[in-house]
């Protein structure tokens, strides 16, 4: 994901207050098209509707407070866990006091690994413990643990030209600088395989994002199929630079690694649905949502509870001005896409038949922070619609148009039919500091952000469920 360093603050909570409930707001009547200047023809109707949507939105607390009752009661949301089956249970609950139609649970199994307890330290020349997190699917030590020497590279190039000679026997530091998460996470995702074919017995990794509070990052690896399965740690960025400051003054470091990590039997999960029926075209469906489960550290709320609540919050808005769109709109809250992306895959498989009639699906999970717009995936005439469709949110500012859009659990449904996919751009500056560590809690994220971002993803859900017109998108592959 393209992520751009703009800062602007929320725009929302600064337009003057409006004594207005939400209900006299269902009740009021759209105004003409006619007050909407420069809009395209066929958003122009809609500009008094996304008025009211903002407005609800601005009105309504419920996204931050939602979104503090999900982390505060039930925490982190590893695939596998009661926690996360327990959200879920709670979610569907709360789904069906808003008053969403057919909410139900789809079941998914999905993979459980578990951490179990961890400890990485630098025991020669001198003691210091590291701040650690093991990488999701890594495989554990022995007991005992692993120590050896280790050695330190700032790239694949240099792993290479150490050769097995200088690799083999050693756990391998990968103490790559943070550009950005798309460039470096690569090192996180097939490290490990690649140290280990040289004969590396452990891998760490210099945390992928840039420095924070040494706070490590967690995040999935991926083993490759001809190499041995080595254990794998990320580590602060501060210690990553404390061993490279230590080794370049010529000193041999020894390293001590201690995982419990490991698969246990797979687990029962579900995805999570909910849905506003269409008035016209039921079967045509817009599709919103994120995933519901999240790393073992942090409690999972920007990552992405946000997005799951933001999404969820859109169809609320809906349901709350009284408005029942020409399709269907749908929310999704996905399983396991941390670490298996089972829920997505299991989604497609079991919306097969209808995927043809998914209209657009869109994806939030960049963090909920001021909306700036959507990336968007889709043909030159979708993206037109798209962007006329954004202007209806200058208001907060989220008018602007990516050049892709979309995300991991709804990037299946692009791949079997086409679908035009969606993501919401958000101000990501801060996102990576708090990715995937232990600070990754609802204290990152405000009350505006979220209703901003739950104000835009209801504006584009809402035209685009409603246009005359379905969005254009290319013949299935
Ligand atoms: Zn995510």
């Amino acid at each position: 994901m393209v992520r751009r360093r703009v800062r602007r603050s929320s725009i929302l909570h600064r337009l003057p207050a409006l004594a207005v409930c939400v209900a006299c707001l269902a009740a009021r009547a759209d105004p003409p098209p006619a007050p909407a200047p420069g809009l395209a023809a066929a958003v122009a109707p809609y500009a008094g509707v996304a008025r009211r949507l903002i407005e609800a939105a601005r009105q309504e607390p419920s996204a931050w407070t939602r979104l503090a009752e999900l982390t505060d009661t039930f925490g982190h949301r590893l695939s596998g866990s009661e926690s996360l089956e327990a959200a879920l249970r709670w979610a569907a609950g709360e789904m069906k006091k808003d008053g969403l139609d057919n909410v139900r649970l789809e079941p998914v199994t999905v993979p459980r690994w578990v951490r179990g307890r961890e400890s990485a330290a630098l025991v020669a020349p001198v003691r210091h413990e590291l701040a650690m997190l093991g990488l999701g699917n890594s495989v554990g030590t022995p007991p005992e643990g692993i120590e050896a020497e280790l050695v330190i590279v700032r790239d694949f190039d240099e792993l290479q030209r150490l050769g097995p000679a200088g690799v083999k026997g050693r756990i391998v530091l990968f103490d790559v600088p943070f550009t950005t998460y798309g460039e470096t996470v690569v090192y996180r995702s097939t490290g490990a395989s690649r140290a280990a074919r040289l004969g590396a017995i452990a891998m760490l990794l210099r945390s992928v994002g840039p420095i924070g509070l040494r706070t490590p990052h967690t995040g999935a690896l991926r083993y490759a199929d001809d190499a041995p399965k080595i254990p794998a740690a990320s580590i602060a960025v501060e210690d990553a630079q404390r061993l490279r400051r230590l080794r370049e003054r010529g000193l041999t470091l020894r390293v001590r690694l201690r995982m419990q990590a490991r698969f246990e039997a797979d687990a029962l999960s579900a995805n999570l649905v909910g849905e506003i029926v269409g008035r016209e075209a039921p079967h045509e469906i817009v599709l919103v949502g994120g995933h519901l489960d999240s790393w073992d550290v942090g409690t999972g709320a920007m990552d992405d509870g946000g997005g799951c609540v933001m999404t969820w919050q859109a169809l609320r808005l809906v349901r709350r001005l009284g408005l029942r769109p020409r399709r269907t709109l749908r929310v999704v809250l996905f399983t396991n896409e941390e670490n298996g992306l089972r829920g997505a895959l299991a989604y497609r498989d079991r919306h097969a038949a209808e995927l043809s009639d998914h209209v657009a699906a869109l994806e939030s999970d960049s963090g909920a922070f001021p909306p700036l717009g959507f990336g968007f995936s889709g043909v030159d005439a979708a993206r037109t619609v798209i962007r006329d469709a954004a202007r209806l949110l200058e208001p907060i500012g989220a008018t602007r148009i990516g050049e892709s859009g979309g995300g991991a659990d709804v990037s299946p449904l692009a791949a079997a039919a086409s679908v035009p996919t969606l993501s919401l751009d958000v101000d990501g500056a801060r996102y990576f500091i708090y990715h995937h560590t232990q600070a990754d809690t609802i204290e990152r994220l405000s009350a505006e952000d979220l209703a901003s971002g739950s104000a835009a993803v209801a504006v584009m859900a809402y035209v685009l469920a409603d246009l005359p017109q379905r969005l254009p998108r290319r013949s299935a592959p």
